[in-house]
């Protein structure tokens, strides 16, 4: 219905203009070196109280608002909270390692755009490098400067990359990742594992499998059974599932692709051995491994996960981090593969957007901090004490949980663990998961709001957000624990 009586954004955004918001604060420009665990933090808001009912109405309206006109009143469906239960915030401004609502409440973000922000919201390194950029215009649809800079550095970065191609998003790397794969090998089929996800192009799209390899069933309406008939399923960290799929029939595989660490199951690291294992199969078979490193890239350590664990694949698939908060994505790898990519070679690719000067700005900007830094000890050193102090609140409150840190990603599982997989994943208490995730949000800690999403770090967290996130931890697990939460 159109023109509905619902207030426009005008009206809302007219009352939230007014409101005063709290705790603004510019930035040191020291804070750009200045170690994590050393930097000032925001003051610590209470937030047991509950927000008047006038301001709470301002959240109402744009969530009613919102979902007349967005599905869902979302453009991602995880914003929703529906697997949390409660409405989202809207966000008026993130600064640091916080995000500040339109009602002027402040969260510690364990989010961070879901993990382009390793600076924080709002970093001058990123800000200024966009201002730089701003006034020489936003895209010109032909070659820059800053592109070349740009793909060097990822290349001088990465182990796997000879050679990269910039794209928008992620989703945009791994389908043209796919695409390359199987235009080199002349192959169709590839293998992918559950719980793993690799945007939402439709051969990627493919219900969990019963732990065999089994022919994809789309699981959305709208993709067709031919766009996933190709793909197959195994579960993670399984390797004599992967050997005896391809010694029957690994010839018709172009490609094996996976997040080298699962990111999007919760956080779930490879088994010794299963990377190892997996580069001998795809080189036994001529088949191309892809690393999916959208979210480890530049987290679990300067050069993903391919350099932490020594495994090279063929081609590596970028995203998010790679932009500092701008669109971007980017596939690259061994030169030979990469020639196959238009116009060089005969499969075809292309973006009017790709390698948008903004987002070359802001991620030479970022990538160019990260390669001077070491921040990676220091993201350990947070994770670690966060998360073992998020078990000691829970197994205190007599819920029984495990987690893990790898760089600046962590992650809870409501599980006593080990949680291998996404199978062993999918048994955590996701009721008690959602109870506990209201319980912080409403004491100021913003986690993912589902319980199968990794968590992220910035330069930003440090010892004051840390221990507020621990002490809200112990009371949200304990009225949790009771039985008593919101
Ligand atoms: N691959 C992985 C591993 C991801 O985590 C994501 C997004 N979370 C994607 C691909 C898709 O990226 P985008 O949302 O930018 O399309």
């Amino acid at each position: 219905m159109r023109g509905g009586s619902y207030q426009s954004v005008h009206q809302v955004s007219s009352r939230l203009a007014g409101l005063e918001f709290l705790g603004r604060r510019g930035y040191d420009a020291r804070s750009r070196r200045t170690p994590i665990a050393t930097r000032g933090c925001l003051p610590i808001m209470s937030f047991d109280a509950r927000s008047s009912p006038s301001d709470a109405n301002t959240t109402a309206q744009l969530w009613a608002l919102a979902q007349q006109v967005l599905p869902g009143g979302v453009n991602s469906p995880v914003r929703s909270f529906k697997s949390v239960g409660g409405d989202p915030f809207f966000v008026e401004r993130g600064e640091g390692a916080w995000l500040v609502d339109t009602e002027g409440r402040r969260y510690v973000d364990y989010i961070m755009s879901w993990g382009p922000l390793v600076l924080g919201h709002a970093h001058p390194v990123i800000t200024e490098a966009l201002q730089a950029q701003l006034q020489r215009g936003t895209s010109y649809g032909a070659p820059t400067a800053a592109e070349v800079e740009m793909a060097e550095r990822l290349v001088r970065m990465v182990p796997g990359l000879e050679m990269v191609r910039l794209v928008n998003s992620g989703t945009e790397a791994t389908m043209s990742a796919l695409r390359v794969a199987r235009g080199y090998t002349g192959r169709s089929r590839f293998l992918k594992f559950t719980g793993c996800y690799h945007g939402h192009a439709d051969p990627f799209l493919v219900a969990a499998g019963s732990g065999v390899a089994t022919l994809g069933l789309p699981n959305s309406p709208g993709v067709p059974e031919e766009a996933v008939r190709d793909t197959a399923l195994l579960p993670f960290n399984d390797l004599d599932q992967v050997r005896s799929l391809f010694q029957e029939r690994g010839e018709e595989f172009a490609a094996i692709i996976l997040e080298p660490v699962m990111g999007n199951a919760g956080l779930i690291p490879p088994e010794p051995g299963f990377l190892e294992g997996l580069r001998e199969v795809a080189s036994e078979y001529g088949a191309v491994l892809i690393f999916d490193e959208v979210m480890t890239g530049f987290r679990v350590a300067r050069g993903g996960a391919q350099e932490r664990y020594g495994v090279t694949p063929d081609l590596t698939t970028l995203g998010k981090v790679i932009g500092g908060g701008l669109p971007v994505g980017a596939f690259g790898g061994r030169r030979e593969i990469m020639e196959q990519v238009a116009p060089v070679g005969p499969v075809y690719q292309a973006g009017t957007l790709s390698g948008n000067p903004l987002a070359t700005a802001a991620g030479n900007a970022q990538l160019a901090w990260l390669e001077e830094n070491d921040p990676w000890p220091q993201w350990e050193a947070y994770g670690t004490e966060l998360v073992e102090g998020m078990l000691e609140a829970l197994t205190e409150a007599g819920i029984p949980a495990s987690g893990r840190v790898l760089g600046s990603m962590w992650g809870v599982f409501f599980h006593p663990g080990p949680v291998r997989s996404f199978e062993e994943a999918q048994e955590a208490d996701t009721q008690r998961f959602a109870a506990f995730h209201r319980e912080m949000l409403h004491r100021g800690v913003f986690l993912a709001p589902s319980p199968f999403e990794a968590g992220f770090l910035s330069i930003m967290h440090g010892r004051e957000e840390l221990d507020l996130t621990l002490s809200v931890a112990r009371k949200a697990a304990k009225v949790v624990g009771n039985g008593r939460a919101l």
